[in-house]
C-alpha cells in the first residue's frame, strides 16, 4: 500500500494535492487517500495530545448546518475546525429561512455568498449533499444524510479499529443491528471492504435485506452465527425515526434476540473489540455493562471523532 507524504505540521500548510473538493461518502476514496486521512488524524491526534495548534484553516469560515439532531458529530465538527483555526458559525436550518419557504439550495448559496468556505451539512433527506454541490460553490461535507453515507462516522471506525487490530486486512468484522436504515453501516460496509475486512451483517431478515450481493459481505440472523470469532463487533441504534414500526415485534424482542451482552461477545475471538457509533440503547442494542465493559471502544470513538473531522476538514481545504 503506497502512503502519500504527509505534510509537515510546522510548515504552516495545509495538504496539498488533495484531489476531492467534497467529502460526500467514502466510496470515492482511494485506499491510499483513506490511509492517508487516517494518519493525518492519527498526527492531529498526537498534536492536540501535545497541545499545539496548527492553525491550517486560519481565515476559513466553516458553516454547520445541522437539519437533523446531533451531539457528536457536530460538536466534534465544531471543536476540529475551531482547533484549526477557522471561524465556526452555525446555521440552525430548522429555523431558519428553510422555514420560510426557502429552498435549501437559496440557503445553502447564500451561506456561500456570505464567506462560508466549507459547509458541514446534515440532512433527514438521502442526496442531500449531493444537491448541495450543484447549488453553492462551497466545499460540502456530509455529516449524514438520510439512510444513506456517514462517511466521517466510518473513518473515524476505521481509526479506532486500526488503534485496536492493526492493519484491518483479513480481519472480520460483525455489523448487528438495523442495517437497512443505517447511513453508518453503508459507509462502513464501503469503507472496510476496501481495507480488506470482511463484514459479517446481522440482524432480523427485513432489517439486512439488499446486501447479500456485496463483494467480502455475508448477513446472518442468528447473532451466534455472526459473532463465532469475529475481530471485532459494532453495534447499531435502532432507527425508530426512520422506520414505520416493522421488521420486529417489539424492542423488547429485538433485545432478546439481537441485542449484544457480555456472555455473547464471548463468542467473538477472545479480547473482540465493540464498537457503537452512538447514541446507544441501553437494554436494547447493548447491555450498559458491556457499554461500559473494557472491550467497549465506544469512548475512543468519541475522542477520534474530532481528529479524523481535524483531518477531512485540512484535506478538503487543501
Ligand atoms: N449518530 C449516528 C448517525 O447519525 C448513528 C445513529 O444516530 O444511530 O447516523
Amino acid at each position: 500500500m503506497v502512503q502519500t507524504a504527509i505534510p509537515s505540521t510546522t510548515s504552516g500548510a495545509a495538504t496539498p494535492g488533495w484531489p476531492h473538493r467534497h467529502l460526500l461518502d467514502v466510496d470515492v476514496l482511494t485506499v491510499d487517500e483513506v490511509v492517508r486521512c487516517l494518519d493525518l488524524a492519527a498526527e492531529m491526534r498526537a498534536l492536540r495530545a501535545a497541545g499545539e495548534r496548527p492553525d491550517w484553516l486560519a481565515g476559513e469560515v466553516v458553516g454547520l448546518a445541522f437539519a437533523e439532531p446531533s451531539t457528536r458529530t457536530r460538536v466534534s465538527f465544531e471543536i476540529a475546525a475551531a482547533a484549526l483555526g477557522a471561524q465556526v458559525v452555525e446555521l440552525p436550518i430548522e429555523a431558519s429561512s428553510v422555514t420560510k419557504g426557502e429552498s435549501l439550495a437559496d440557503t445553502l448559496r447564500t451561506m456561500e455568498l456570505t464567506g462560508v468556505g466549507t459547509i458541514v451539512l446534515r440532512h433527514a433527506s438521502s442526496g442531500a449533499p449531493y444537491l448541495a454541490t450543484r447549488s453553492c460553490g462551497s466545499r460540502i461535507m456530509n455529516a449524514g444524510d438520510g439512510t444513506h453515507a456517514h462517511p466521517t462516522q466510518a473513518l473515524l471506525d476505521a481509526l479506532t479499529l486500526r488503534d485496536a487490530l492493526g492493519e484491518l486486512s483479513g480481519r472480520t468484522v460483525a455489523i448487528v443491528g438495523d442495517i437497512g436504515h443505517s447511513r453508518v453501516a453503508r459507509s462502513n460496509l464501503h469503507l472496510l471492504t476496501a481495507l480488506g475486512a470482511s463484514v459479517r451483517l446481522c440482524g432480523p431478515p427485513d432489517w439486512t435485506g439488499g446486501f447479500r450481493t456485496w463483494r467480502g459481505v455475508s448477513v446472518h440472523h442468528r447473532l451466534e452465527d455472526a459473532l463465532d470469532g469475529v475481530d471485532a463487533v459494532m453495534a447499531l441504534r435502532v432507527q425508530l425515526e426512520r422506520r414505520a414500526g416493522g421488521g420486529v415485534p417489539s424492542l423488547r424482542e429485538y433485545g432478546r434476540r439481537w441485542g449484544l451482552t457480555e456472555d455473547r461477545m464471548a463468542l467473538a475471538r477472545p479480547g473482540a473489540p465493540l464498537l457503537h457509533p452512538g447514541p446507544t440503547n441501553e437494554g436494547v442494542e447493548l447491555t450498559a455493562s458491556l457499554a461500559a465493559s473494557s472491550r467497549s471502544l465506544i469512548g475512543s470513538q468519541v475522542e477520534n471523532g474530532v481528529a479524523v473531522r481535524m483531518a477531512v476538514l485540512s484535506l478538503l481545504a487543501a
